[in-house]
C-alpha cells in the first residue's frame, strides 16, 4: 500500500518495550441504542430479553475463562472475574428490570439509564484506581447491548487484510479485557500491541497489556482520527509514543531496537539458573514479594531464592467472611509446598490503613474492644501488628494456620509495623500460645520456625540495635518507610511529588538499620519497592545489602545489574552518597555512578 503520512501520538505507554505492525481500527461502539415504549402486556417478554442478553454475556465470559492457559497471568483470571461480578450486581441485573416495569420503556434503554447512573456514582468517587471501574462497567454493558441487538458478533471484528507474517496492531477508542484476550489466543493473528484513546496506566486493559507483556500506549487522544487502516504503527512504549507510517529509516532503527530487545530478553532467562553475586563474587539473594498463592508460580519462574515476602493480607480482602484456619493453611502450605524447601516469609495480617477488611468481614470481629471504627487517619491508626494484637483470635488463628504450614517448607513469620520493643515481646508471645495450642491439638509445626519484624517506622529503625536483639532477621519497609519518615501519606496523589526516596533521611535509615543488622548477626533484607529499582541497586548494596525482594518481574534484571557491580565501588559510591545532605546532589552522584 501507498506509504501514508508520518505522524506521532504521545499518550502513555503501559507495557515495556517496541511493537511494529499493521493498524486494524476498531470501530467505537457502534450500538445505536434503540429506544422505545413498550406496552404493559410486553413487560415481560422485555425482562426475558435482557436476562437472555445476561446469560448470554455470562456464558461468553464463562468460556473465555475456561480457556485460559494455565500458565496465563493471574490478572487474566482477575480481569474476567471482575467482569462476571460487574455482570451479576444487582444494580445493573435488577435494576434495569424495575425499569422496564415501572416506566415502560425497552431493555436496551432500561439498561443505558441505569449504566449512566452507575458511571456518575463511580465518577464521584475520589480513589482514582475505583473511579477508573467505571470503564469496565461501561465494557460489561456494552458486551451485553451487543447481545440485545441480536446477530450482532460480540467478539471483535477482524481486519480483512493482513499479510502473512505480519504483525496486527490494534487501534480503539477503549478496549474490553475480553477483546483483548480474543485475539490474543486467536491462532490466525499476531497481537503484537495496541493503542487506545482513552484509559490511563491504571486501567485494566493497561494492566492487562502489562501482564501479557503487550507493549500499548493508552490514551493516546485522536489515535483514531490520525491513523487509518493499514498504516504502519510502531508503539514505542518506553517513550510513550505511538509513531504513524515512520519513514524507511526510522522503521530501521526500531526493528534494531526490536531485535535488541528480544536478545535482551533471552539473556536475561539465561541468567535465570545462576545465582546472583557482585563482580567480586559477593553473594546476594534475590527474593520474591507475593500477594497470593499462584503467584508462586511468577517466582520460580524468574528464578526467586525464596519469597522475601507474602502479603498475607490479600487472602483477607474483598470478602465477607474471614479465612478460616484450615483455608489460611492451605494457601501458606501451597506456597511452602511449590517453593520446595526454599524460605518462605509469611508476614502477618497488615490490615488497616489502604488494606481493609470488607464491613460485613468486619462486623465478624466483634471481639477483643469491639469491631474496628472508622479512623480519622488509619495510616497513623490500628494497623499490621496494632490490628492483630486488639483482636487476639484472629491472629492465633492466622499463627497457627502459619505454623501448621512450617511443617511442608521453610516458613518463616514476619511482623508488620513494629515500633515498640514490647509489640515484638506481645507477637512473640502470641505465637508461643499458638504453638501451645497445636501441642494440645497434636498438630504438628517447625518447632525452630524463624520469627522476624519490618522496619518500616522511623522508630524501629532508629533504634534497631535493640530491635534485632529480639529476632531472627529484619525487613525493611521502604514504601512505609518513606512513608512515616517524610510524613508523607503514600495514597495521596496531591503529595506524591513529596515522596522522595533520595531523602538523606530515608537513606540514613535505611543504611543505620542495615548496619545495625550487621553488627547484631541479623539479616536484613529490604522487601519495598526500592529493592526492585535499578536505580537503586548499587547504593543498596554498597550500603552493605545482601537480600532484596521484589516483584518476580524484577529479579532477573536486577540479577543482571548485580554482576556487574563490585562490592568495592559500591562502597565507595555509598560513602560519598551518605556524606550528602542535598537529594539533588545524591541524585547526580547516583547518576555520576560509573554505567555498569
Ligand atoms: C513496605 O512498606 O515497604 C512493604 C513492603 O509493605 P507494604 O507495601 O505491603 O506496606
Ligand atoms: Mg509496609
Amino acid at each position: 500500500m501507498a506509504e501514508g503520512q508520518r505522524e506521532s501520538l504521545a499518550g502513555s505507554g503501559v507495557a515495556r518495550g517496541i511493537a511494529i505492525g499493521r493498524a486494524h481500527l476498531l470501530a467505537p461502539s457502534e450500538l445505536e441504542v434503540r429506544q422505545y415504549r413498550i406496552e404493559r402486556r410486553d413487560v415481560v417478554h422485555e425482562i426475558g430479553r435482557l436476562t437472555k442478553a445476561f446469560n448470554e454475556v455470562r456464558d461468553e465470559l464463562t468460556l473465555l475463562k475456561s480457556g485460559i492457559a494455565p500458565d496465563a497471568p493471574n490478572e487474566v483470571r482477575a480481569f474476567l472475574d471482575l467482569h462476571l461480578l460487574i455482570l451479576e450486581d444487582a444494580l445493573l441485573a435488577e435494576t434495569p428490570r424495575d425499569l422496564i416495569r415501572n416506566r415502560l420503556i425497552n431493555a436496551e434503554w432500561a439498561l443505558t439509564i441505569q449504566l449512566e447512573e452507575v458511571v456518575k456514582q463511580f465518577e464521584a468517587i475520589e480513589d482514582e484506581y475505583l473511579r477508573g471501574r467505571s470503564t469496565d462497567v461501561r465494557q460489561v454493558v456494552e458486551r451485553v447491548l451487543n447481545a440485545l441487538a441480536e446477530g450482532r458478533p460480540t467478539r471483535v471484528a477482524l481486519p480483512t487484510k493482513l499479510a502473512a507474517g505480519e504483525r496486527l496492531v490494534l487501534i480503539a477508542q477503549d478496549l474490553a479485557p475480553a477483546d483483548v484476550l480474543h485475539l490474543k489466543d486467536r491462532a490466525d493473528i499476531d497481537l503484537a500491541g495496541f493503542v487506545t484513546e482513552l484509559g490511563g496506566p491504571t486501567s485494566h486493559t493497561a494492566i492487562l497489556a502489562r501482564s501479557l507483556g503487550l507493549p500499548a500506549v493508552v490514551g493516546a487522544e485522536r489515535a483514531r482520527s490520525v491513523i487509518e487502516e493499514d498504516d504502519i504503527i510502531v508503539i514505542d512504549a518506553d517513550n510513550d509514543a505511538v509513531i504513524v507510517n515512520p519513514s524507511a529509516e526510522e522503521l530501521t532503527g526500531f526493528r534494531k531496537r526490536l531485535r535488541e530487545e528480544g536478545e535482551h530478553r533471552t539473556q536475561l532467562r539465561k541468567l535465570k539458573g545462576r545465582l546472583a553475586r557482585s563482580s567480586d563474587g559477593i553473594a546476594v539473594e534475590l527474593l520474591a514479594n507475593i500477594e497470593l498463592p499462584e503467584d508462586a508460580r511468577d517466582a520460580l519462574e524468574a528464578g526467586a531464592d525464596g519469597i522475601g515476602l507474602f502479603r498475607s493480607e490479600f487472602l483477607f480482602m474483598d470478602r465477607d467472611e474471614l479465612p478460616t484456619e484450615d483455608e489460611q493453611y492451605e494457601s501458606y502450605a501451597r506456597v511452602a509446598r511449590a517453593m520446595k524447601g526454599k524460605p518462605v516469609v509469611i508476614r502477618t495480617l497488615d490490615i488497616g490503613a489502604d488494606k481493609v477488611l470488607t464491613e460485613a468481614a468486619r462486623d465478624t470481629l466483634g471481639m477483643g474492644r469491639g469491631a474496628p471504627r472508622p479512623e480519622s487517619n488509619p495510616a497513623l491508626g490500628l494497623r499490621a501488628i496494632r490490628y492483630c494484637l486488639a483482636y487476639p483470635e484472629l491472629f492465633l488463628t492466622q499463627l497457627r494456620a502459619i505454623l501448621r504450614a512450617s511443617e511442608v517448607g521453610t516458613v518463616r513469620i514476619l511482623v508488620p509495623m513494629l515500633a515498640h520493643a514490647h509489640e515484638i515481646d506481645q507477637a512473640l508471645a502470641f505465637v508461643a500460645r499458638a504453638k501451645e495450642q497445636l501441642r494440645d491439638r497434636r498438630q504438628k509445626y517447625d518447632g525452630r520456625i524463624q520469627i522476624g519484624g519490618m522496619v518500616e517506622v522511623p522508630a524501629a529503625a532508629l533504634s534497631v540495635a535493640a530491635v534485632a536483639l529480639k529476632q531472627k532477621f529484619l525487613s525493611i519497609g521502604t514504601n512505609d518507610l518513606i512513608q512515616y519518615t517524610l510524613a508523607i501519606d503514600r495514597s495521596d496523589s496531591s503529595v506524591a511529588h513529596l515522596y522522595d526516596h533520595l531523602h538523606p533521611a530515608v537513606l540514613g535509615l535505611i543504611a543505620h538499620t542495615i548496619q545495625g543488622g550487621a553488627k547484631a548477626h541479623v539479616p536484613v533484607s529490604v522487601c519495598g519497592e526500592l529493592a526492585g529499582e535499578l536505580e537503586m541497586t548499587e547504593l543498596l548494596l554498597g550500603m552493605g545489602l545482601r537480600q532484596f525482594s521484589m516483584h518476580p518481574a524484577q529479579i532477573l534484571p536486577i540479577k543482571e545489574r548485580l554482576f556487574e557491580l563490585s562490592t568495592k565501588e559500591a562502597g565507595r559510591l555509598a560513602g560519598r552518597v551518605m556524606r550528602e545532605s542535598d537529594p539533588v546532589k545524591i541524585r547526580a552522584a547516583l547518576e555520576r555512578a560509573p554505567a555498569p
